[in-house]
Formats: structure tokens, sequence, C-alpha cells
């Protein structure tokens, strides 16, 4: 279960409504019951059911089970695509370790106003059905230059480019891999589905530091093409 309160030995938790019906009327948990929880800082830790009345129960913090992770070196980002898609991306991100999640607006977006906070709630459900320890930083929607102007020089941006060559860009990442000694930090961006015009493509490829990454000769959705671009890339550097 996830809680954003800090987790200590001995720490008292007093779950959200939702959480305490999730606890007591889903799960049926009772006095002295263990639960995990997470807050995405302080690893997984084991707790118990402490009821302080017939329908409410506070969390005694016992013992942590696992060590907090790192969060991953793959941010990315998407043009929002219609609500139960645009759901469906950032679990999709989350559970393939994206560290970062970041809606890009772009002339053919469909979707232009996202709440960061509905982008966590799924976030933070993907790492819960996945018993992920890191939650992605979900950031407030930037227009494409915006995003553009503000990413790390050394951070590579992978471009999901329907029009690539079938060149290997998969190579060039292991080489920056192999010349850093380690996955180079990457920013993944997906485009909307009517594609990025062509104002939009010069903008990303004037990039300096940029690879135009190919998902084979069809057109995907943007969905799908953006597990597709996730789980080659962390095929190809790991981690
Ligand atoms: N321009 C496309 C068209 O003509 O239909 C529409 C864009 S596609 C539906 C949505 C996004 O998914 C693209 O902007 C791109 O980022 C990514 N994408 C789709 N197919 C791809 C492919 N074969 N290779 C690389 N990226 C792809």
């Amino acid at each position: 279960l996830f809680v954003e309160d800090d987790l200590t030995e001995g720490a008292r938790v007093a779950p959200t409504p939702d959480a305490q019906n999730y606890l007591l009327n889903v799960l049926r948990l009772r006095q002295g019951e263990a639960i995990l929880l997470f807050n995405g800082r302080d690893g997984e830790w084991r707790a118990r059911i402490d009821m302080v009345s017939k329908r409410a129960a506070a969390l005694r913090v016992e013992q942590r089970l696992r060590e907090q992770t790192a969060p991953g070196y793959v941010h990315y980002a998407f043009a929002p695509l219609k609500q139960a898609r645009l759901d469906y991306m950032v679990q999709k991100a989350t559970e393939m370790g994206a560290a970062r999640l970041t809606p890009v607006l772009t002339k053919r977006t469909q979707m232009r106003r996202v709440s960061a906070h509905r982008l966590r709630a799924n976030a933070i459900e993907a790492a819960e059905q996945c018993g992920l320890l890191t939650i992605p930083e979900t950031m407030e929607p930037l227009e494409l230059d915006r995003y553009l102007a503000a990413l790390e020089p050394e951070r590579v941006l992978v471009f999901c480019d329907e029009d690539a060559p079938l060149a290997d860009a998969l190579a060039a990442l292991r080489g920056k891999q192999a010349e850093l000694g380690a996955p180079p930090p990457l920013a993944v961006l997906i485009g909307p589905e009517g594609g990025f015009d062509e104002t939009e493509r010069a903008m990303i490829l004037a990039r300096s530091n940029v690879l135009r990454l190919s998902l084979g000769p069809r057109i995907l959705r943007a969905d799908t093409a953006a597990v597709a671009a996730l789980a080659l890339v962390q095929a190809t550097l790991g981690d």
C-alpha cells in the first residue's frame, strides 16, 4: 500500500479514508495483521493493523524489508492522449521504470489539459500493482520548445520517429553505454496521434544530443509506440 508518510521503525501511520476502506473492507485485515507499505522514498516496510475503533485502523510500522531503489535513467515525454489511453501509457511507463513522466504539448496534441495529480495517481497505482518502490516524477505539461530547452545537455533524446531509417539507434545507445560505463541518461519522446509537424521535427533534430529511433516499418499508435520504445531501450541497456 502506498502512503505519503515517512516510514521509520515504530512510526504510526493514519491511512487515508480510501486506504482505510481498502484495508478493512476489501482486504478485511484485522488487529495485528500485516501489510506492506512504501512511499517512494524509504523502501518497503512491514506494518501491522492497529485498530483504533470498530471502523478505523492506524498502521504501526515495524521493519524495513527492502531498501529504496534508485530512480531509473529513462525519462519519458509524450504528447498526451485522451484519458483512458493516457492512463494506460502512464501505467506502462511506470512498470517499465520511467523515472520521470512529462506531457509535451505539440500542435496536434489531442489533450492539452492534463492533471499532474491524475498522472501521479496512475503511476502510484501501477507501482502498487507491480511491487515497484519508486514512483516516477510526474511533471506539469510543457510546450515542446520549452521541454527541449529544459533537457539537460547530457541527456540523450531518443526521438521515436516513424520516418527514421532502420539504422540501429540501439547500437548507438550501446556505444554511449560503453563510453560512459553505465546507461546514458535518456529522454524517450513520443509524438501525438497526428505526429509532429515539420517545424517540430526540425526543432527536435536541431538538438545536439538526439537519436532517431525507428520502431519498425509500421506506424504504431502512440500508446503502442510508448510501450515498444521503453521496452526496446531497457532491453538494450538493461538496468
Ligand atoms: N505520423 C504518423 C502518421 O503518419 O500516422 C502519426 C504519428 S504515430 C501515430 C504517434 C507517434 O508514435 C509518433 O509521433 C512517433 O513518436 C511514434 N511512432 C509510431 N510509429 C513509429 C515507428 N514505426 N517508429 C518510431 N516511432 C513511431
